[in-house]
């Protein structure tokens, strides 16, 4: 620390110079003795270092201030993440550091650190198709395969994706240099700002193309209708959907292709209900049936079922059909209930047989005879 040499010193300038001065002293020194120059040289990696630490400080106002009162005992403490001794706790990789260096070295020395420039061509995966599909409720019980057309980018075999007219190819991009991104500086009251920007010229591609593919524009993708089969699981439910990997969008760069989701909407049944795994449904019995009780035939997705109605059953009465709902889509094996609601249906027209009938069945059951009002019978049988 004491033989720490002074920041102005380091950077050879005097202590009243401007914000512009010590930004050109410091790209200056910081050229001369920038380790992609000096391959393997300590003293000069070593100079290099203390010039950016230097720099760290006068170009920020306020440390500034604070090194010209205090001097290096400013900094002392740990503050700011670099200790007393030297250059040790720098970190050279984030922050403003690697931004300044981005600004003074980008795409002179191609050197270390600046990942970030890189990102934009990496292999990225192509974007997710979507389609919908219709299906009967039944086929949504058990499950069935149905075909879709669907409209889907793929390479052009003119080009082979290139873009570039037959015979020709791409060439890189002058003003990105194939980054794809632009780095531009701003003077702002922070300082100097740097900015990246996806390449104007290239838009991001890195890639100039001098004269187009005719096949697909230069775009490198033509559009082909495809017939895809889809695989509906049994036990699919409306508004899922099914995943089909790799027939989306073509990735970029090399990347995987995205993926097809096909959305399912399951058409109404006139008779059935469903939620979740199981069944829901209605069946009309006569009175007879519910008070003598009877073999009914019941409808369910497995199709017409005996069911014996004990006597003396009500109306609205819910029974139960057990592993007769929808499978489940993870094992079909494994299947929900169907609850079947019995609701006594009253004859709403009678003939004069069936009226004695139950006139004497009504004197059985001891009521006061009922007016021959028609009316009246009809309120009879709907209390
Ligand atoms: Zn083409
Ligand atoms: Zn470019």
């Amino acid at each position: 620390m004491a033989d720490k040499r002074d920041y102005y010193e380091v950077l050879g300038i005097e202590r009243n110079a401007s914000e512009s001065e010590i930004k050109k002293a410091y790209r200056k020194v910081a050229k001369k003795y920038h380790p992609d120059t000096n391959p393997g040289d300590k003293e000069a990696e070593a100079k290099f270092k203390e010039a950016s630490e230097a720099y760290e400080v006068l170009s920020d106002p306020e440390k500034k201030s604070q090194y010209d009162q205090f001097g290096h005992a400013a900094f002392e403490q740990g503050a700011g993440g670099y200790g007393g001794g030297g250059f040790g706790g720098f970190d050279f990789g984030g922050g403003d550091m690697g931004d300044i260096f981005g600004d003074l070295f980008g795409g002179m020395f191609g050197g270390g650190g600046h990942s970030r420039q890189a990102q934009q061509n990496r292999p990225t995966q192509g974007a997710h198709v979507r389609a919908r599909i219709h299906v009967t409720f039944e086929e949504a019980v058990f499950g069935t395969s149905k075909k879709i057309e669907i409209s889907l980018k793929e390479e052009c075999k003119s080009c082979h994706g290139t873009g570039a007219k037959a015979g020709t190819s791409p060439t890189t991009c002058p003003k990105c240099g194939g980054k794809g991104q632009v780095v531009f500086t701003q003077q702002s009251m922070f300082g100097t700002v740097r900015n990246v920007q996806t390449c104007p010229d290239c838009q991001g591609t890195g890639k100039i193309i001098k004269e187009r593919c005719p096949d697909c524009q230069g775009t490198g993708y033509t559009s082909e209708r495809k017939t895809i089969e889809v695989t509906v699981p049994a036990g699919i439910d409306n508004g899922q959907s099914i995943r089909i990997r790799g027939k989306g969008e073509p990735g970029t760069n090399g990347g995987p292709r995205g993926d097809l989701l096909v959305v399912v909407s399951v058409d109404r049944h006139p008779k059935f209900q469903r939620q979740d795994y199981d069944i829901f449904s209605t069946e009309a019995i006569s009175f007879t049936q519910a008070a003598l009780g009877a073999v009914v035939k019941i409808q369910t997705v497995d199709g017409p079922q005996d069911y014996t109605i004990k006597p003396g059953t009500q109306t609205d009465t819910r029974v139960r059909l057990k592993g007769k709902g929808v499978p489940s889509v993870r094992n079909k094996n494994v299947r929900g209930d169907h609850y079947v609601t019995l609701v006594v249906e009253v004859p709403e027209r009678l003939n004069s047989e069936q009226k004695e009938a139950l006139k004497k069945f009504q004197e059985a059951m001891g009521e006061v005879k009922a007016s021959s009002d028609q009316k009246e019978h009809k309120h009879f049988w709907e209390k």
